[in-house]
C-alpha cells in the first residue's frame, strides 16, 4: 500500500553541471564527464534507498534535459543551429534544435545509465522519456510539417517519434527497467490535441512492451515562467479533465499527476478508472520540506477517489532545477510521509 515514487529528475551535483538550471552546461568532456554521469546515478540511486523509496530512478543524471537528452541520440536532427522557440503554447523561450531530415535512431539512447542503474539496485527501476507530443513542441520542425496543415504537420512527427521512442523503450526493458515512464507536460497545454492524437502517439511509444508502462502530466518544472503561468489557471484547475478519459481507456497503466499546492480538483483523479495513480504529494516549487502529516494528508484526500492498493505517492513534477540538499530532504519527506499514511489508512 502507497509505495513511494519520484517522477524522475533529481539535481544534478555542481561538479556534473551546473546547478539550478534547466539547460545546464557539463562540467567536464569526454570519458571524464561519462564517469561524473556515472558517479552521480549512484549517489542518487542511494539516496533514493536510505530514504527508503520503493521505486528508484537514475534521477535522469545522463541528460542535460528531458526532451533533448533524447534528441541528442535522433539522425535529422541540427543540433548545431539551435533557434529560439516559445514552448509550451508560448510560456516560455527555449532554444531548440531543428528537424530537417526523416528521423531514425543513431543507436541506442539510454543503455548507460540503465545498465548502469540496473546494476545498482534490487529495487524496482523506473525509467523516463519524453512522450512524443512534448518532443514535438520542443523541437523546430523544418521537415514533417512542410505544406502540410499543421495539426498533421505535428501528427505525423509525432508518430515518427513515437516510433524511435518505442525502439528505444524495447530496449529498456530488455536491460532490465521495470517501469517505462512518458513525460507529456504537453498534454496539460493543448488539451484537444492530447485527447485527440496524443494519447494514440503516445500508445504507440509503449506499444509491445509488456513492463509497467506510465505517464506523467503536470504543470511543469518549479521555474518562474510556470509559477507565473499557474496564476492566470483560476482557483479550479480542469486541465486533466479533457486527457484522462483517452488515457482511461488507453494501454497505458500508471498516471503521475500533480496534485500538493495545485489547484486541481481531486474528483479528476476518478475520471483515471483503474489506472494505478501516480499523486504528487511533494511540490517542486517550494524549497519548504513537506512533513509527514501534510503528506498523509493529501493521501487521505486522493483516497475519496483512488483506491488504497492503486495509490502510489509521488513528487508533483522533477526535482532537477532545485538545491540539493532539499532535494534530499523531499525524498526522505516523500517516504516518511507514506509511511505514515499506511499507519493512518490501513
Ligand atoms: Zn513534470
Amino acid at each position: 500500500m502507497f509505495s513511494t515514487a519520484i517522477a524522475g529528475s533529481l539535481p544534478k551535483p555542481e561538479w556534473l553541471a551546473e546547478t539550478n538550471k534547466l539547460w545546464p552546461k557539463w562540467q567536464a568532456e569526454g570519458d571524464a564527464l561519462l564517469r561524473a554521469k556515472a558517479d552521480a546515478t549512484l549517489l542518487w540511486i542511494k539516496a533514493q534507498e536510505d530514504a527508503g523509496l520503493d521505486v528508484i530512478g537514475d534521477g535522469e543524471q545522463s541528460r542535460q534535459h528531458f526532451v533533448h537528452g533524447f534528441l541528442e541520440q535522433v539522425e535529422g536532427i541540427d543540433f548545431e543551429n539551435k533557434v529560439t522557440m516559445g514552448i509550451r503554447n508560448n510560456r516560455y523561450d527555449a532554444q531548440v534544435p531543428q528537424v530537417i531530415a526523416p528521423l531514425r535512431l543513431k543507436g541506442r539512447v539510454h543503455a548507460f545509465e540503465a545498465q548502469l542503474a540496473r546494476a545498482h539496485t534490487k529495487k524496482k527501476l523506473k525509467f523516463t522519456m519524453p512522450g512524443p507530443m512534448t518532443i514535438v513542441d520542443t523541437v523546430a520542425d523544418h521537415f514533417y510539417g512542410k505544406g502540410k496543415d499543421p495539426v498533421q504537420g505535428r501528427i505525423d512527427m509525432a508518430f515518427a517519434f513515437a516510433d524511435l521512442l518505442n525502439q528505444e523503450a524495447l530496449a529498456l526493458q530488455a536491460d532490465g527497467v521495470d517501469i517505462i515512464q512518458f513525460d507529456e507536460p504537453a498534454f496539460n497545454v493543448y488539451l484537444d490535441e492530447a485527447a485527440d492524437w496524443g494519447v494514440k502517439a503516445l500508445e504507440r511509444a509503449a506499444q509491445g512492451l509488456t513492463c509497467t508502462t506510465a505517464v506523467h502530466i503536470c504543470y511543469g518544472y518549479g521555474i518562474e515562467a510556470n509559477n507565473t503561468w499557474k496564476k492566470t489557471l483560476g482557483d479550479e484547475w480542469r486541465q486533466y479533465e479533457k486527457v484522462f478519459p483517452a488515457l482511461a481507456k488507453s494501454s497505458i497503466k500508471q498516471v503521475s499527476l500533480e496534485c500538493y499546492h495545485s489547484h486541481v480538483p481531486p474528483e479528476m483523479m476518478a475520471l483515471l478508472k483503474d489506472k494505478d495513480v501516480m499523486v504528487g504529494v511533494i511540490d517542486v516549487a517550494s524549497e519548504e520540506i513537506e512533513t509527514p502529516e501534510q503528506i498523509a494528508d493529501t493521501i487521505g484526500k486522493a483516497l475519496q477517489f483512488v483506491p488504497k492498493h492503486r495509490l502510489i505517492a509521488c513528487t508533483n513534477c522533477g526535482l532537477a532545477p532545485m538545491g540539493r540538499d532539499v532535494a534530499m530532504k523531499k525524498l526522505q519527506a516523500l517516504a516518511d510521509g507514506a509511511a505514515l499514511a499506511r499507519l493512518r489508512y490501513a
